[in-house]
């Protein structure tokens, strides 16, 4: 909108608008640090482009505006004296960075207790560079010719505050408050020298221009936008607010219709319902199964479909995903999941009002595995649990048992996808004796039509993906979309994501149409342990785009989704040395945010390294070689580990506890962590970085021990992001030492 008001020549975005003006002002910058007063970014370039790039997700904690704030509650004034008082510190206060309410809450409690100004400040100023640090940088490349911009680079102590930390010179360039402004003018004009269309641009007495604003609601579909409609001097109007197209202009229209980037989502979509054809049964027993459009279902409705049409059962579903839907599952969840078991809990209420005579909600533990080189193939446990975790929702308790009206019967069996087909079969055949069918050989005939119909939508899947990549000439670029398919083929869900980079001339792919078998060998010989099926998937996707110069990955993830706080940092591993980006959904996120950071993943696509790096992650077994040579440092998790160090020295392995973990640990954990895995995870990390940093410890004698699990929870993967940890810190050559559970920890005590 505020394109067409000014009469824009061209729209880009901030992250290459950024990039733009510095590598004119400074051609030698590789880093961008910017923080303005309400969003974060980090741009990596190389010669003057973009090869990274990333921006604060949800947390404010990193910005101006909480600074602001802040210097409000301290009664100083941000741009008079915030930075000289911080110059001025002795002993800058440690006041935390991991997030707005923790910062705010150490502050009022230095300030009850006397502290003076000066160190909080000071204090203030490190728990934003540390916050910007560990939570929008994390850990990507920091150059050495490092710009600071936006309106917080005023601030003398922030600048100070990063020179301190890093160790590096960091500058202010002139303008750095307006520098994004300045790169679109540049390359407004760039456009307009190039082009031959004349400009459009509406000079500068906007003052003057006539524009008509008002808004209603579409009621086109469950959704119910509020649409912005604009008219500039008795120009069309134009819409703004529509979650599908119905209101773009008809130029839009026509470009994307003229568009040959094949819709691969939609396809999916279509393929996932019509892989069974049949819409009813041939005998029908007059009754209806409901199954949610949530979770599962966008990988496995051929199947359940298929099952129960046979049984001679009439199948309906949940309304696709709409705005009604999502808004009542968020408000109708008791503990505060991620964004999937919200909508799950939408979709059940939607469901019930049509009355199902069965509710189907299998309690999915776990998946087929990707292959046999997987021992495990769990979902998580809020996945799992989702049955349970619906069946608590006091609304909907409430519509499962309408007063006066048809009771539905919950089917809930424990599926196990991972023990096979006849353990697969069993379990069909109880749930179709649950539901009243009894005769042997229409279950077994509804049995093999689900199995084959969930093989024909996977076949075609792969099928439909070999032709994409063939098709995909050697100059071209692609994105994987990369996530579970409840996130990433739930257009509603990812705000219609694939469509926005088909409007952006992009190709999405979805990361079940990669040949993810064909690398399943590989990726359980570097992760043996990854018992998630989606972390199966999610790593075999990786490596398959890490060694494809055509292929990007785009990863969508929830917040406080779990595995996803180590998946990511493994995924990130694999693609080392290639983009990717990140989206994070939650029930609040807009499309703006998405397309701007969208446009600017396509910028750096084309400028970035083609091939990533990735190498599998080592991990040691226990062996005598190791215990024999070396100190074995056992972190603080528990008084256990005292009696398990003596056990240890008892059997001749020379072992030792780590002391009980203390604020340095902590703040050391933070540091190689993003912050969202375990805390267990973030101390124990701490206490073995704190370990390796000691005067006393001798790479070349010394080992840690971490025991594992096989899930499906997250303890299990805290071995291997310490190994990464080490692994960054160059210290290759200390071994991990795994006990693993699996085994019962015996063949692994045996070796000690
Ligand atoms: S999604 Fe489209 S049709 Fe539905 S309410 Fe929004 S604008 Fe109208
Ligand atoms: S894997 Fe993540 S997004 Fe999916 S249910 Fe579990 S926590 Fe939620």
């Amino acid at each position: 909108m505020t394109g067409e008001f000014f009469g824009a020549d061209v729209i880009r975005n901030e992250i290459t608008s950024h990039a733009k003006a510095t590598s004119f002002l400074c051609p030698e910058a590789d880093t961008i640090f910017e923080i303005g007063g309400q969003d974060a970014k980090y741009v990596s370039l190389q010669n003057g482009t973009v090869v990274d790039f990333t921006m604060n997700k949800v947390c404010a904690a990193g910005t101006g505006s909480f600074l602001e704030e802040q210097s409000e509650k301290l009664d100083i004034s941000i741009k008079e004296e915030f930075g000289a008082l911080g110059l001025s510190s002795k002993q800058p206060l440690d006041l935390g960075e991991r997030c707005t309410v923790f910062m705010e809450s150490q502050l009022n409690f230095c300030k009850q207790k006397g502290a003076a100004k000066e160190e909080m400040v000071a204090g203030l100023a490190y728990s934003v560079v540390k916050n910007y640090l560990t939570k929008v940088v994390e850990g990507r490349h920091i150059g050495d010719h490092i710009l600071f911009q936006g309106g917080v680079a005023f601030n003398r102590a922030e600048k100070a505050a990063f020179e301190s930390i890093l160790g590096k010179k960091v500058q202010v360039p002139s303008h750095h408050d307006i520098l994004g402004a300045i790169g679109v003018a540049m390359l407004a004009r760039e456009e307009w020298e190039t082009s031959d269309r004349p400009t459009r641009f509406q000079g500068f007495n906007l003052e003057n221009r006539k524009c008509e604003l008002s808004s209603f609601e579409c009621q086109s579909c469950a959704n119910l936008c509020e649409i912005h409609k604009v008219i500039f001097e008795e120009k069309k109007p134009l819409f703004y607010g529509a979650r599908c197209d119905l209101w773009d202009n008809t130029e839009k229209k026509e470009q994307r219709q003229a568009s040959r980037i094949p819709r691969l989502f939609e396809e999916r979509c279509e393929a996932l319902i019509n892989a069974y054809p049949k819409e009813s049964p041939d005998s029908p027993n007059g009754q209806t199964v409901g199954i949610p459009q949530a979770l599962f279902f966008h990988e496995l409705f051929p199947l359940w479909k298929a099952f129960f049409t046979e049984l001679g059962f009439q199948v309906v579903v949940s309304d696709p995903t709409n705005r009604r839907i999502m808004r009542q599952g968020v408000e109708n969840i008791v503990e505060e999941p991620c964004l999937p078991i919200k909508l799950a809990h939408g979709h059940v209420l939607n469901l019930l009002e049509k009355e199902p005579v069965f509710l189907f909600l299998p309690v999915q533990s776990t998946m087929e595995k990707l292959s046999d080189d997987f021992a495990q193939a769990w979902n998580c446990p809020l996945a799992q649990s989702l049955p349970y975790i619906l069946l608590s929702s006091a609304r909907i308790k409430e519509a499962l048992n309408p007063p006066g009206g048809k009771k539905p019967k919950v089917l809930r069996p424990v599926i196990h996808a991972d023990r096979g087909q006849p353990w697969l079969k069993r379990v069909l055949k109880r749930i179709a004796q649950d539901a009243g069918v009894t005769s042997t050989s229409l279950i077994n005939q509804a049995i093999q039509a689900g199995f084959e119909a969930l093989d024909a939508f996977n076949d075609w899947q792969q099928r439909r993906g070999q032709e994409v990549l063939n098709q995909l000439q050697p100059g071209r670029k692609a994105i994987v979309i990369i996530g579970r398919s409840y996130n990433t083929c739930d257009p509603e869900m990812t705000l219609n994501l694939s469509e926005k980079l088909r409007d952006l001339d992009m190709l999405a792919i979805p990361l079940d149409f990669l040949p993810l078998k064909s690398v399943a060998k590989e990726i359980s010989a570097a992760h043996p342990n990854m018992y998630w099926k989606s972390g199966q998937k999610i790593l075999g996707a990786a490596r398959i785009i890490a060694q494809d110069p055509r292929l990007f990955g785009l990863y969508v993830t929830n917040f406080n989704c779990g595995p996803d706080s180590y998946l990511l940092k493994f995924f990130s591993e694999e693609t080392e040395g290639k983009p990717f980006l990140t989206i994070e959904i939650d029930e609040h996120s807009a499309d703006a945010g998405i397309i701007t950071r969208c446009e600017a993943f396509i910028d750096t696509i084309w400028n970035a390294s083609t091939r990533g790096t990735s190498q599998a992650i080592p991990l040691v077994s226990i062996s005598s070689n190791h215990t024999n040579s070396r100190h074995i440092y056992l972190p603080y998790m528990i008084d256990h580990g005292y009696v398990l160090a003596a056990a240890m020295r008892h059997c001749g392995v020379d072992a030792e506890p780590l002391p009980p973990s203390d604020e340095l640990t902590l703040g050391t954990g933070r540091k190689y962590t993003t912050g969202k895995e375990c805390y267990p995870s973030i101390i124990t990390t701490g206490d073995i970085v704190k370990k390796t940093l000691a005067p006393d410890f001798d790479a070349e004698h010394a080992a840690f021990f971490m025991p594992t699990a096989s899930g499906p929870c997250r303890f299990g993967q805290y071995n291997k992001l310490h190994r990464l940890v080490l692994d960054k810190l160059g210290l290759q050559q200390v071994p991990m030492l795994v006990f693993d559970q699996t085994n019962g920890y015996h063949k692994d005590m045996t070796a000690l």
